[in-house]
């Protein structure tokens, strides 16, 4: 084999995905319910926008995660599978609709994100603090994380108003180091990122703030370190981090597949920074087994509270 062709067949193991990203094809009544629960309430989830590869796990729970503001997107991120252009008008009965969603579903834990609607004066800020407050009325026992872009050049007033709406967890996903964000989220910036986490904090520091990473985009792991640190210097309490998956060919391409001993690496470095809980896995993502990461996050801080280490469970990775 000459030089150029073991080049490209490294380029090639390098793209194949390795058996640990594997997953069974979906499946399965409750998938089939909830699709249909979806359709029917006229609502987008961000499951099948991003052609998330868990989706056969999560919605086999009934656990989705609904896209509000439509689902067509104002950015084009180099990694995101959402639907780009000029979006519609907002639908005024979507709060209704999600909160009827969290009710038939029966849901503990919902998670609601967006596009980016940096056509609308507020953001779309008004419309996350709307659905808040339908599933308080119409399900008060579901507890809601909510994950909202950056609302760029708007971001002081849309995040006040949305912390001072009471959701029990805020995230909003860094995504990747700033070194790459010219290339892979071009029209956000990192440290507006990061302060508006830091305001999320100041305003209501009993709010659990929640980030995530991709890896596998090019990024170092001393990079990654960095942004953990960064993090938590903004008091961020929950970090996740996930292997990038190309959605189609037009996306960013996936430099490595991040081996699943390094998530571990970077899960104990996580914690020894001090995250209240990390969640590092080559599948991990921003809303995955959200429920059961917001009880550990509980346990969590009523164990720092009480001075006590946490139960062994409640720092899973
Ligand atoms: S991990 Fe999140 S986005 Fe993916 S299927 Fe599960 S709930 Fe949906």
């Amino acid at each position: 084999m000459n030089a150029e062709a073991a080049s490209a067949r490294v380029v090639l193991e390098r793209r194949r995905k390795p058996d640990w990203l594997r997953v069974r094809a979906p499946t399965g009544d409750a998938l089939a319910e909830t699709r249909r629960l979806m359709r029917r309430l006229n609502l987008a989830t961000v499951c099948e926008e991003a052609a998330c590869p868990n989706i056969g796990e999560c919605w086999q729970q009934r656990h989705a995660t609904v896209m509000i503001l439509g689902d067509t997107c104002t950015r084009a991120c180099a990694f995101c599978n959402v639907k780009t252009g000029m979006p519609g008008p907002v639908d005024p009965l979507e709060p209704v609709h999600v909160a009827e969603a969290a009710a038939e579903l029966g849901l503990a834990h919902i998670v609601i994100t967006s596009v980016d609607r940096d056509d609308l004066p507020d953001g779309g800020a008004g419309q996350f603090v709307k659905v808040i407050h339908a599933i308080r009325a119409r399900a008060p026992g579901t507890t809601i994380e909510i994950l909202t872009p950056d609302f760029r050049n708007k971001a002081a007033a849309a995040v006040e108003a949305i912390v001072d709406a009471r959701p029990d967890v805020y995230n909003h996903n860094l995504e990747t180091v700033p070194r790459l964000y010219p290339t892979i989220r071009p029209g956000a910036r990192y440290y507006q990122s990061l302060r508006l986490l830091e305001t999320v904090k100041r305003r209501d520091p009993s709010i659990f703030t929640k980030s995530g990473l991709m890896v596998g985009l090019g990024e170092e792991p001393l990079e990654v370190q960095q942004v953990m640190d960064d993090m938590r210097v903004a008091d961020v309490d929950f970090l996740t981090i996930g292997q990038y998956l190309q959605p189609t060919p037009r996306h960013a391409e996936v430099k490595a597949f991040v081996p699943p001993r390094q998530f571990e690496a970077y899960a104990a470095i996580g914690r020894a920074k001090g995250f209240l809980l990390v969640a590092a896995s080559p599948l991990t993502r921003s809303s995955y087994h959200a429920g059961a990461d917001f009880a550990a996050m509980q346990a969590a801080r009523a164990a720092a509270v009480n001075g006590a280490m946490p139960a062994p469970d409640a720092l899973r990775a």
